[in-house]
């Protein structure tokens, strides 16, 4: 498999190719550690996935070739890494079909990403007895900052709930989203369910009544092809460390007119046009909403991890990870009592895999998987509303990305038979 962290131009996805997870796993050196004397099984990626070298290279070759502060320099070094910084954007712009790069507000995180929103748009638009629609499964990052938001302003959140499948329950979506919604915010993907959510079809609705649509991407742009036109949102937000890239890089994506009419967030140095003691006026877009030195290494690096994407293509990601996820609902059943949350069909669901079984808690599975060389996540997935909805404190998730394969579901579903034996059950 080619990947190249220098090339500058975007290749032409492949589309219907296996994934060679052979090749892919040789790509990522720290798939050869060991772990509590087992080879590392990472079934973590949700939280965060693995770099693969040509990532770790470029964020190398920056600090070795390229360092200096960006935008302001006009010496060489300064030139070669503002040119590496925007060309980042340019390449986020094209990976979710972005109109332009200008669209693209460069953050720490999807985190970072809504905060910035909620202080921004939700300050200047959310007004007392205004309903903000969030959906039952939000991750705390696309549910905390509207709820304080609604605390602010006097307004009022409303939730789409869930059905016992772990979709989206839209039968009373046409009272739920009406004319007093401002801001409709659902998560593409659930960090929990691993269900896909119809973002185009909830977008539709909301449109009818002028709101606002937010799509929180932080577990669906590492997974599937993403169009924010064809999804119709007007902001949507995501975390490079998900998708192969560095931590500490996140995008928010919001349509010009929109980004245009906001205030900015931050203030201080970068993000102004004019300072003078009695009045200052605002950077263009998207600079306005960068205030301060950015993450520049890492937002260079994570140019690297979108090639690597586009060059396994996105779909191909999608397809492999539906079969992959298959597999592991399937095996996973097999264990008595072991009950498995959200969607049995993967044609709706991505490669999240939360469970529990009835006997030993989330936190201990994690604990005696560590100790066979197994990561996975145990706790409550920053979604303490969705565990509430389940009647969960806790699950233990495993998550599942391009460099896992059958045979670590076996190693898995092995590990957690020899637990129940483990533990007497
Ligand atoms: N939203 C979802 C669905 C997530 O899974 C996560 C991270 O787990 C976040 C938001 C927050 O992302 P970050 O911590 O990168 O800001």
């Amino acid at each position: 498999m080619h990947t190249n962290a220098d090339k500058k131009t975007t290749a032409t996805p492949p589309v219907h190719r296996e994934l060679d997870v052979e090749t892919i796993r040789a790509d990522f050196p720290i798939l050869n550690e060991r772990v509590n004397g087992h080879p590392l099984v990472y079934l973590d990626s949700a939280a965060s996935s693995q770099k693969p070298r040509s990532v770790i290279n470029a964020l190398l070759e920056y600090y070795r070739r390229d360092n200096a502060n960006i935008h302001r320099g006009l010496h060489t070094l300064a030139e070669r890494a503002t040119g590496a910084y925007e060309h980042t954007r340019t390449h986020i712009a094209k990976f979710i079909n972005a109109d332009e790069p200008e669209e693209i507000v460069l953050t720490r995180g999807t985190t970072e990403a809504i905060n910035l929103l909620a202080y921004t748009w939700g300050e200047q638009n959310i007004g007392e007895g205004d309903e903000i629609v969030v959906t039952e499964m939000e991750h705390h990052a696309n549910f905390v900052p509207w709820y304080q938001l609604a605390q602010r302003k006097g307004a009022i959140i409303r939730r789409i709930p869930i059905t016992v499948c772990g979709h989206l329950d839209l039968s009373d979506i046409d009272t739920i989203i009406n004319s007093r919604t401002k801001l409709v915010t659902v998560v593409h993907m659930s960090n929990v369910l691993g269900t896909i959510n119809p973002i185009a079809e909830i977008a539709a609705k909301a449109k009818k009544h002028g709101a606002i649509v937010v799509s929180d991407g932080a577990q669906a742009a590492p997974a599937m092809p993403i169009d924010v036109k064809d999804l119709g949102v007007d902001f949507y937000a995501f975390s490079s460390h998900k998708m192969l890239g560095p931590t500490g890089v996140g995008v928010l994506y919001g349509k010009r007119h929109l980004l245009e009419a906001m205030p900015p967030f931050n203030f201080g140095g970068e993000m102004i046009q004019e300072v003078r003691f009695d009045k200052v006026t605002w950077a263009e877009l998207p600079h306005k909403f960068e205030a301060g030195t950015p993450n520049i290494a890492d937002v260079v690096a994570f140019d690297a991890a979108l090639h690597y994407l586009e060059d396994l293509g996105m779909e191909n990601i999608h397809r492999y990870e539906r079969d992959l996820t298959a597999y592991a609902i399937e095996r996973l059943s097999e264990l008595p009592g072991l009950e498995i949350q959200g969607p049995r069909e993967t044609e709706q669901r991505g490669a999240a895999v939360s469970f529990t079984d009835p006997d030993i808690h989330p936190h201990d599975i994690s604990t005696f998987l560590d100790s066979h060389g197994i990561a996975i996540r145990a706790g409550h997935h920053c979604a303490q509303p969705l565990m509430r909805v389940l009647g969960k404190v806790a699950t233990a998730r495993a998550s599942f990305y391009v460099y896992n394969d059958r045979s670590e579901v076996d190693t898995l579903v092995e590990a957690l038979k020899d637990m129940r034996k483990y533990f007497c059950l």
